[in-house]
């Protein structure tokens, strides 16, 4: 087994297409070698290591690659011409994760590893720079103090150890920059960074590079297990076996002086989309410090810069003397730069995310790789590559994750409330949308009230990957430090979260839960608005508008029905709803609750009235003042689908979701109707169930009452006859609910068959419809040949069908599904993701069944995972006619279903 594959000087033993055993960040450090790209010598440990490390233990996999290890540190010294723990001639290095899908944040770092006393000393010595030479090295005990040694705060208002020390040894010098620290100053940091390490961890700091090595090395294996890295991979659907790979690099400095530098950029901007390569960097600094948020990054592009200036409000005087762009403090690198990003975008066909270091004057790339991005910019982008011939249509919606459609279809902030509202603060639009929501300082909080339904917006003094809970609940997420690639921006970008970032004109204090803003003091709980396109900050709560669906955006939608091979239908209830999803792109409706039509205004009185009459005739009565009102119902939403399917369901829900429970209600409706309060009572006591769910509901209503199914039935065909008299196409379905024996459907059909008979001899004219039923008892998919014998059409009710295959309630599982998911037991929450391996053997069978009785049986999913990305694949794969969703879902669920067909060629 090959554990380790080497890299450096224009060759390497992987290649970009290795992602899956040696990580995205190794795969691509070879591959740049490979194109000609400045990259620093170094190997790559194999994700198959980390995964036998997890199952077999330390000791096993050291004894494994110990010999490789040292061939592979002297391949590194064979091109540098330096030596690894040789305090006379010290190579240096960094060692960092990656695993096979990058996982921003979540993985740890080590730089200037192999560094103690006396290779300082020696640093300092070759360099003619003691203050680069003990700066490296007290980043480096800090770093492994934090990383590998667990020093690393748990709880985030915790100081972290050593910025403790930090800014107590600034305190007494009387200096508010670290930059102000001279040689001795870092030299004392060092010391006393190493007195905290011992006194934490009853260790003494490792002096011996291998010692240090190794420690980095575990450290990495061990962090695919920390909190946040599970979290992550929970929260995007990374398998947990994958493993991460460990890169070990020889070290190249970007804090060396001010002719060095680091920095990250993109080949295109990651948050519109715009064609146009930016970044940010900072002189005389080394890795984190970009993203940290610490000190203020500056633009890579004069272009870049001056947008930058503009938005801070600062002048362009003040601009180039202190915040110059990389183009013209460092010209040559930066054009170097420029050809390098354009090389890898063509190289890799997409934008790309790269690091970079400036070793005094010599520019070398770190990393690079396909860029996260907002939707926005996910749909732009891939249109623009489209134009410029870099990639085809089929690319395009395979590039595409449906997910983030989201944030497009999103709205806006109103344009006129907008202008009267109060900017408060500005900072940079980090990741775009508009977000209003009450203030909460901790991601705990964030969460807290995220779960009473509030709408939060995080307010940062700069976040970390621990914030990360808060910040995937918040409506959006404002930071007072932090540049746009600050963690923050990135994190929110990759969520599709509105953020504005480096807002440095705010002022956090987390002990009094306050932010202040241009004079007015926010306090946890109150109210804001923020513009993540602008990066201006509102006082209050601003109203939003629907977003604009109409460019690249439709571009796209119209390529992903063109490969698709299935239909999307949409969940809705009323006119309104059905509107919204046909601009949407659905081309029918899957499924219309009519129950929901009941609950509306006066019309509880009569639904009320119907269940408690004590006879059939009083029953009729009450079932008469309904009908025009579901006819109405239906002909607004016939009207609106003009041309489409429309399935109707019959009423589903048992009957005491209807009937007061109230002393007071219960008194009016006996006024009302003339049946003595006792009556009203006992009935409404006599509805209650054990288990409602499993109880009188569904077909079974419209089986024991065939007058609730007459008047539905009536209702629809009326309806359909009036629209098509109108001249509109209408195609009614009429689906039966909650079936699980062949003549519940029966009957109910012949219920609806001889109603609308009886319609069309009163008025002289007919209307095509259909009778289907839902699948969703598990029963159905058994025996769903059978039940195709009497079924127009099959949508599957994948709710109850979850709910009844798991045995889980779907009102009460939520109280415990957090926790399976937790423990391990559950991967997904089964509500929400299909469960193929189970319930999804009964949606084939019961497809296979129903075909093998009607070979053109029209089938479909009207379930909530009609709308999820894994599900609608599923469904395709089935072969289903269309799958049925919540109108904001309708995108998604098109963008899905051309992915599945373009997957199945
Ligand atoms: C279902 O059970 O999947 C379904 C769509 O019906 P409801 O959610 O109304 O029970
Ligand atoms: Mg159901």
């Amino acid at each position: 087994m090959k554990t380790i594959y080497t890299f450096g000087n224009g060759q390497a033993e992987g290649r970009a297409d290795m992602r899956d055993l040696l990580g995205g960040k190794g795969a691509n450090l070879a591959e740049m070698n490979l194109i000609g790209v400045p990259v620093p010598p170094g190997f790559t440990i194999t994700t198959e290591v980390c995964r036998l490390y997890n199952k077999e233990g330390r000791e096993a996999v050291v004894e494994m690659i110990k010999e490789d290890v040292k061939k592979s540190i002297a391949h590194i010294e064979n091109l540098t011409g330096n030596k690894f723990n040789d305090p006379a001639n010290p190579q240096l290095v960094s060692v960092r994760s990656g695993a096979p899908v990058s996982m921003p944040g979540m993985m740890d770092t080590v730089l200037n590893l192999g560094i103690n006393d006396a290779v300082a000393e020696t640093l300092a010595a070759k360099s003619g720079n003691p203050r680069f030479a003990w700066d490296s090295y007290r980043r480096f005990v800090q770093m492994y103090g934090d990383v590998v040694l667990g020093m690393k705060p748990k709880n985030k208002t915790d100081i972290d150890p050593f910025e403790a020390i930090i800014e107590e040894v600034k305190e007494q010098k009387g200096v508010t920059f670290d930059t102000e620290l001279d040689v001795e100053d870092l030299k004392n940091l060092v010391v006393r960074f190493k007195a905290a390490v011992k006194v934490n961890t009853g260790k003494d700091f490792p002096t011996d590079a291998w010692d240090q090595l190794w420690g980095a090395i575990y450290a990495v294996f061990d962090s695919w297990n920390n909190e946040r890295a599970i979290l992550y991979r929970r929260m995007n659907q990374i398998p947990e076996e994958y493993g991460t790979a460990v890169n070990v690099q020889a070290m190249v400095y970007g804090n060396m002086g001010n002719n060095s530098a680091t920095g990250v950029c993109f080949s295109r901007d990651a948050a519109t989309g715009e064609n146009l390569f930016n970044g940010e960097y900072l002189i005389n600094a080394q890795g984190e410090d970009v993203v940290a948020g610490v000190r203020t990054p500056q633009q890579i592009m004069t272009e870049g810069s001056r947008r930058w200036a503009k938005l801070q409000g600062i002048s362009e005087e003040e601009r180039a003397a202190k915040y110059p762009s990389l183009e013209e403090s460092m010209p040559e690198c930066a054009a170097q730069l420029v050809d390098i990003q354009h090389k890898l975008e063509e190289h890799y066909h997409d934008m790309q995310d790269m690091e970079f270091t400036i070793q005094d004057g010599k520019l070398w790339l770190l990393q690079t790789r396909n860029g996260k991005r907002t939707g926005a910019a996910m749909v732009k982008i891939a249109m623009d590559l489209l134009r410029e011939g870099a990639i085809d249509e089929k690319t395009v919606i395979k590039r595409m994750e449906p997910g983030k459609l989201d944030e497009l279809l999103h709205p806006v902030f109103d344009k006129s409330a907008v202008k009267n509202a109060k900017v408060v603060a500005k900072g940079l639009p980090a990741s775009p949308g508009a977000a209003t929501g009450q203030i909460v300082f901790f991601a705990d909080d964030a969460e807290e009230w995220a779960s009473r339904k509030k709408k939060v917006i995080m307010v940062r003094l700069e976040t970390s990957p621990e914030d990360l809970r808060g910040m995937s609940v918040a409506q959006g997420i404002l930071t007072a430090r932090g540049g746009m690639t600050s963690h923050a921006a990135v994190v929110a970008r990759g969520m599709g979260k509105c953020c504005v970032s480096g807002a440095g004109e705010i002022k956090v204090d987390y002990v009094n839960r306050t932010v202040e803003m241009r004079g007015n003091v926010y306090k946890e709980g109150d109210w804001i608005s923020i513009n993540g396109s602008t990066g201006e900050v509102y006082d209050g709560l601003v109203a939003t508008v629907d977003a604009d669906l109409s460019g690249d955006y439709a571009a796209i939608m119209n390529l992903a029905d063109k490969f698709s091979k299935m239909m999307v239908y949409t969940n809705a209830d009323s006119p309104r709803d059905a509107s919204v999803a046909r601009k949407l792109g659905a081309r029918g409706i899957g499924l219309c609750r009519t129950e929901h039509m009941f609950f509306e205004g006066d019309r509880i009185k009569a639904m009320r009235e119907m269940i408690i009459a004590p006879d059939e005739p009083r029953r009729r009565a009450a079932l008469d003042k309904l009908l025009p009102l579901q006819r109405g119902d239906f002909e607004g939403i016939f009207e609106a689908m003009d041309g489409y399917e429309v399935t109707i369901r019959l009423l589903d829900p048992p009957l005491h979701e209807f009937v007061p429970h109230q002393l007071e209600t219960m008194r009016e409706l006996a006024d009302e109707t003339g049946v003595t309060l006792e009556d009203v009572k006992n009935i409404c006591n006599s509805l209650e169930e054990f288990n409602p769910m499993l109880g009188h509901r569904g077909c079974r209503l419209g089986n024991t009452y065939p007058e609730i199914t007459e008047m539905q039935a009536r209702a629809i065909i009326e309806a359909a006859l009036n629209v098509k008299e109108k001249g509109i196409d209408v195609h009614p379905k009429i689906m039966v609910p909650l079936v699980g024996v062949k003549p519940e459907i029966k009957m109910q059909a012949d219920i609806i068959n001889a109603t609308a008979q009886k319609v069309f001899a009163e008025r002289g004219k007919t209307v095509a419809y259909k009778v289907g039923t839902m699948i969703e008892i598990p029963r159905a998919a058994l025996v769903a040949d059978q039940i195709a014998e009497v079924a127009d059409f099959f949508s599957f009710g994948t709710n109850d069908l979850t709910q009844m295959t798991y045995g889980y309630s779907r009102d009460d599982a939520p109280k415990f599904l957090g926790e399976y998911k937790k423990l391990g037991l559950l991967k997904n929450d089964p509500f929400a993701v299909l469960d193929q391996e189970g319930v999804g053997q009964l949606v084939e069978m019961g497809t296979k069944r129903g075909r093998q009785t009607k070979p053109d049986l029209n089938v479909g999913i009207c379930g909530e995972h009609g709308g999820e990305p894994s599900s609608v694949k599923f469904c395709a794969r089935l072969d289903m006619n269309y799958v049925s969703c919540s109108p904001y879902r309708v995108p998604i669920a098109r963008l899905a279903a051309a992915q599945a067909a373009l997957e199945s060629e």
